[in-house]
């Protein structure tokens, strides 16, 4: 993570320190640096020049950073009207925005089609029905992928597992090849393709290898019934790295070092196997775009030891980022200024009235006073977007950092967009 950095003992983000953004805009924050987002993202792009990536919105929808992977040719996956709303308003063009989700409502359906995005992923041999009646209604045809469920593990944690039989996503191959067939009889539906999605923070090339040769099976099975597709979504899902990811001579090493995705390894195998289809090939990337190119900033409280504990309280907490409660997700935490070599095990808590409120547990980590800034690592993907007001607590701010310059680009809520959505019933 070159662009978050120790200068000396403190925490700088390219050309800034920490300290002088929460000075600025105060915490708990969010900061970002360009320069990592676009280094991410040209990695991807010098890896695979002949696929199409797709940025996945859910893992972090700012618009400032939308904007940016627009301008660098990225396109956007999208699993809501929401998130294709937000992807027009930040600059994508339709055709490179495609859709997702096993319960896509049916107004989101007729605003896709409306918007005349790439393609739909159909999740289900009812979906492409409704969409075919929907897009009949509006005097279009829709552009549709099917998404299949291949079956394999992808060897990462189970809630973000998604493309085994037990999973709700996806289609049967079996299934599938069924509804190609009932296809040829929908006059609104224009099926071209193929998706997958395997799951999230999968950090072995190995699953992606069988759902590449598994692909090319399908296409050819697809070939013997007559059926020609031109696309493949291959889905997202490349795991990056949560631990030991910023160093200083101070700081404990992080046991269980993890790894993150071999992406030259996947390019390698990958690439030819897809390339051999003869079709346009789309990457759904969410996380390695954006994962470590985002902190969370927050203050520490108090610090209070019980019979068997120390624990360290800080103002983040599980509404600003929930993923170490959600999966039990790994974050590496700093000091944002290096004050003392002395360690302590500890976990670091939020202010949020549930055992379950922590960030860190049981952590090997600097010991830290009230007042002393932290900063969580890898947190700009499903960081922010998962956040909320639970406890009325007012959602962060976000800072983006480019060079010397930064920019707020999502202000602090107030006390007032607590109330904003109510209204007083006359009781
Ligand atoms: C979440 C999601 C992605 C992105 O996953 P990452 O692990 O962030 O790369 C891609 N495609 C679909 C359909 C998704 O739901």
């Amino acid at each position: 993570m070159a662009h978050f950095y120790f200068k000396g003992d403190e925490l700088y983000c390219e050309d800034v320190p920490v300290r002088e953004i929460v000075e600025k805009f105060g915490t708990p924050v969010y900061i970002y640096s360009k320069a990592q987002l676009v280094e991410n993202f040209t990695i991807l792009k010098t890896l695979f020049p002949d696929f199409k990536i797709f940025y996945a919105l859910k893992a972090n929808s700012n618009p400032s950073i939308l904007k940016i992977l627009s301008e660098l040719g990225a396109g956007a996956d999208t699993v809501s009207a929401g998130e294709i709303f937000i992807a027009l308003a930040s600059g994508f063009k339709p055709e490179v925005i495609s859709f997702a989700g096993v319960g896509k409502y049916a107004e989101e359906i007729k605003f896709a089609i409306e918007k005349e995005i790439l393609a739909l992923n159909i999740e289900s041999e009812q979906e492409i029905f409704i969409v075919n009646e929907i897009a009949k209604s509006l005097g279009k045809k829709a552009n549709v992928l099917i998404r299949i469920n291949p079956d394999i593990d992808a060897q990462t944690h189970p809630y973000i597992s998604t493309g085994i039989k037990t999973s709700k996503f996806g289609i049967d191959p079996d299934e599938a090849i069924d509804i190609f067939k009932k296809s040829l009889t929908l006059s609104n539906v224009n099926l071209f393709g193929i998706h997958t999605h395997i799951g999230s923070q999968i950090v072995d090339v190995e699953p992606f290898v069988e759902t590449a040769n598994f692909l090319v099976m399908f296409i050819e099975k697809l070939e013997k019934i007559g059926v020609k597709i031109t696309h493949i979504d291959f889905g997202g899902g490349l795991g990056v790295k949560y631990k030991n990811v910023i160093t200083h001579n101070e700081l404990p090493f992080e046991e269980d070092d993890d790894k993150e995705i071999n992406l030259k390894l996947f390019a390698e195998q990958i690439s030819p196997l897809l390339k051999k289809t003869g079709c346009e090939i789309i990457l759904e990337p969410g996380r390695f775009i954006i994962a470590n190119a985002g902190i969370l900033v927050g203050k520490v409280l108090y610090t209070k030891k019980s019979k068997v504990k120390n624990f360290v309280v800080a103002d983040i907490a599980m509404t600003e980022l929930i993923r170490p409660v959600l999966y039990g997700a790994y974050h590496q935490v700093v000091p944002v200024e290096i004050k003392t070599n002395e360690i302590e095990i500890a976990d670091i808590v939020g202010p949020v009235c549930e055992t379950s409120d922590f960030i860190a547990r049981d952590r090997k980590i600097l010991k830290l006073s009230p007042g002393d800034l932290i900063a969580v690592m890898t947190a700009g993907a499903y960081g922010f977007v998962a956040s909320s007001n639970y406890n009325s607590r007012l959602r962060p701010a976000e800072v983006l950092i480019e060079g010397k310059n930064y920019y707020l680009i999502r202000k602090r809520e107030t006390f007032d967009d607590l109330l904003s959505k109510t209204t007083l019933a006359k009781t």
